[in-house]
């Protein structure tokens, strides 16, 4: 059969992910992060699937009127804001929460429909210098917002932690207490704890969390793994085997020829490549499970195919079961092998390989 890859994702797991994270939060609300279409699984599966959070975050408004659109009546924190009049109308016609990190974006909320007050977070940047004012700068974004019309009362305050994945409780520390000072006298909402912070760092749960990587299964740290958090993997990435070849020692397998059999084997070649969003990166040795058994990746993966060592013994034949990553294999480890982040992995997958909810 061609066409074989598949995203099976789990529902069950999802459900079970978001139990994690809401018992972690100790009473903080949840707020889910779905953007990049809910990490590569489907942003409207995600946004039901997860639908017993507080808010939803997204990072871009076209994502915003896409679950308006579906219906849903959460809150939908638009995590970078507007940046022009029309979305700035948009997000008011569709109540969505603005984050705002520059000044530019004061602008557009002074010239908003005063009809329609929105819902404002205040970014600061603790230490990530990515977006944000700095802590100084806040007390004149408050006082300048004090005035505006199109803005609801009380303005909540956020920030992002740039190490928590890496348990570095330095930066981390330095981070919150950062944002501690700038939140001082502030009486809105606050918010700190991405997936890592959630899970390792009790100090930043404050009113507001917002898992995202770990809502999908996935570990939010650096050598991590989900099970040791409780959390299940909600993406299998799955193919079959198309043809099985027995080749001789010293056969050369792939573009390149990177990688030669150091004895007679059977290669297994599996209907999946980079054309599907399995990484390119991912070199020989990367594990792979056919039938349930680890088999190691060789050579290099090709657009629509990739190939694995099935050793000299055994029956696998056409159109056998194969798993990338998920339900057995851990995508954090195929992440480390090929040089990347388990983020990037689920957020790649193509949209030719179809997502299947169970
Ligand atoms: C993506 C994102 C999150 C979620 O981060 P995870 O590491 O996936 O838990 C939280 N906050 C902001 C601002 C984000 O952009």
């Amino acid at each position: 059969m061609t066409g074989a890859a598949r995203a099976l994702v789990s529902l069950a797991a999802w459900r079970q992910n978001l139990a994690v994270a809401r018992r972690a939060a100790r009473g903080a609300r949840v707020m889910a992060a779905i953007k990049a279409d809910g990490y590569g699984h489907g942003l409207i599966a995600a946004a039901r699937a997860l639908s017993g959070a507080d808010a939803f975050a997204v990072a871009r408004m076209d994502e915003a009127v896409a679950l308006r659109n579906a219906g849903f009546a959460h809150r939908i924190v638009l995590l970078e804001g507007v940046f022009s009049a029309e979305q700035m109308q948009a997000a008011q016609s569709r109540r969505l929460d603005l984050v705002i990190h520059d000044p530019v974006q004061l602008g557009l909320l002074e010239n908003g429909d005063p009809r329609r007050p929105v819902t404002v977070w205040i970014k600061v940047d603790s230490g990530m210098h990515r977006l944000g004012f700095l802590p100084e700068e806040v007390p004149d974004v408050i006082e300048r917002l004090q005035g505006m019309r199109a803005v609801a009362e009380s303005p909540a305050l956020l920030t992002h932690l740039a190490n928590a994945d890496a348990r570095d409780e330095a930066v981390t520390a330095a981070q919150i207490a950062a944002f501690d000072r700038a939140a001082q006298g502030i009486s809105g909402p606050k918010s700190i704890a991405n997936s890592a912070g959630l899970l390792w760092y009790p100090d930043c749960l404050a009113d507001w969390v917002r898992p995202g990587i770990m809502l999908y299964g996935v570990s939010p740290f650096v050598g991590g793994r989900a099970g040791e958090e409780g959390l299940q993997p909600v993406m299998t990435l799955t193919s079959e085997l198309i043809a099985v070849k027995h080749l001789r020692a010293g056969d050369p397998v792939g573009y390149g020829g990177t990688w030669c059999l150091p004895d007679d084997s059977r290669v297994g070649v599996v209907a999946i490549g980079y054309g599907d969003g399995y990484p390119r990166h991912a070199p020989s040795g990367t594990p792979v499970l056919v039938n349930g058994r680890r088999v190691p990746l060789v050579g290099r993966v090709s657009m629509d195919m990739l190939s694995v060592d099935l050793g000299s013994q055994g029956e696998e034949q056409p159109g056998d079961p194969v798993t990338l990553w998920g339900d057995g294999l851990a995508v954090e480890e195929v992440a480390e092998q090929a040089g990347t982040i388990a983020y990037e992995l689920l957020c790649c997958v193509t949209s030719r390989v179809p997502r299947l909810y169970v």
